[in-house]
């Protein structure tokens, strides 16, 4: 069990050395890739109204399905992140000391606006 990013990390890379896919895995087609399996991620819940996406929560076959298509996504972007040399756990970091600078809690508390919207 992969219980850390590293960890995790180690074993997509070892998962593609043993398939000898890393020939194919160029930025372009694993960011295609990546969009591709957020679109799957988007399928499941395609046409569904709230009440039907409510009911996904307690039944485990969705909730697997759903998880599934997060892993790819995630999979996906750890491949890309790694061709460019990238620690993920830090960017997500930065990127949310970032968000946080957009969003501040007292424009942004309670609304969904984006931040372009605020002083409008
Ligand atoms: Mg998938």
């Amino acid at each position: 069990m992969t219980d850390n990013m590293d960890e995790l990390r180690a074993r997509i890379l070892a998962f593609r050395e043993d398939r000898d896919w890393k020939q194919f895995h160029k930025p372009k087609d694993l960011a295609l890739a990546l969009g591709i399996e957020a679109s799957e991620l988007s399928e499941l819940f395609l046409w569904k109204d709230e009440s039907k996406i409510d009911a996904m929560t307690g039944k485990s076959g969705d909730v697997e399905a759903i998880s599934d298509e997060l892993a790819d996504v995630l999979i996906y972007a750890i491949l890309l992140a790694d061709y460019f040399d990238i620690d993920l756990v830090q960017a997500a970091s930065r990127k949310l000391e970032k968000n946080s600078k957009k969003y501040p809690v007292a424009k942004s508390k309670g609304n969904a606006k984006k931040y372009t919207e605020f002083d409008k």
